[in-house]
């Protein structure tokens, strides 16, 4: 299976792999992290946490969808263990167990800035060796930045509420 797709990528193969299993798996959790937040969330401004951590959650596993293709398109099956999402993923899971919207906040912001630096690092990779990767990777910088953004735009909110 895409076997010209491997042909054609000129970044070397384990190490270009090795990186997309490791963002695949963060975006599991980054998804999970935004969707159980928005279960739970309690405190200052909870309906527009509640609903930008809806929208970022489908974002995240849209991310995950691309990436998985793309892997495919390399010659390997995406993780199949969720057991597994922890042990590949470098950006870590915040355990949301501190409900207040502050909080939530970020530890999202600090998932954000590590999923820029890694899309960050993807398009560095892949910058004129591998044009799809670098593509699918630059899509996803893009959201990323607007994520940490948006998160940022909460703390700046948050200020006005005290403490
Ligand atoms: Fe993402
Ligand atoms: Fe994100």
């Amino acid at each position: 299976m895409g076997e010209f797709s491997q042909k054609i990528s000129k970044v070397d193969r384990k190490e270009l792999l090795a990186i997309l299993h490791c963002a695949f798996a963060e975006e599991w959790l980054a998804y999970y992290q935004y969707w159980i937040g928005a279960k739970i969330a309690e405190g200052v401004e909870r309906p527009k946490v509640e609903a930008e951590f809806i929208e970022h959650a489908e974002e995240e596993l849209k991310h995950a969808h691309w990436l998985a293709d793309r892997i495919i398109q390399l010659g390997e099956a995406p993780i199949l263990d969720p057991k597994d999402w922890a042990i590949y993923a470098k950006c870590k899971y915040e355990v949301p167990d501190n409900a207040d919207t502050k909080v939530l906040v970020a530890q999202n912001l600090a998932a954000e800035r590590c999923a820029v630096e890694r899309y960050q690092e993807i398009c560095k990779m892949t910058e004129n060796k591998d044009y799809e990767t670098f593509r699918i990777a630059r899509k996803i910088l893009k959201e990323e930045l607007e994520h940490e953004q948006e998160m940022e735009n909460f703390e700046a909110d948050f200020k006005y509420y005290g403490n």
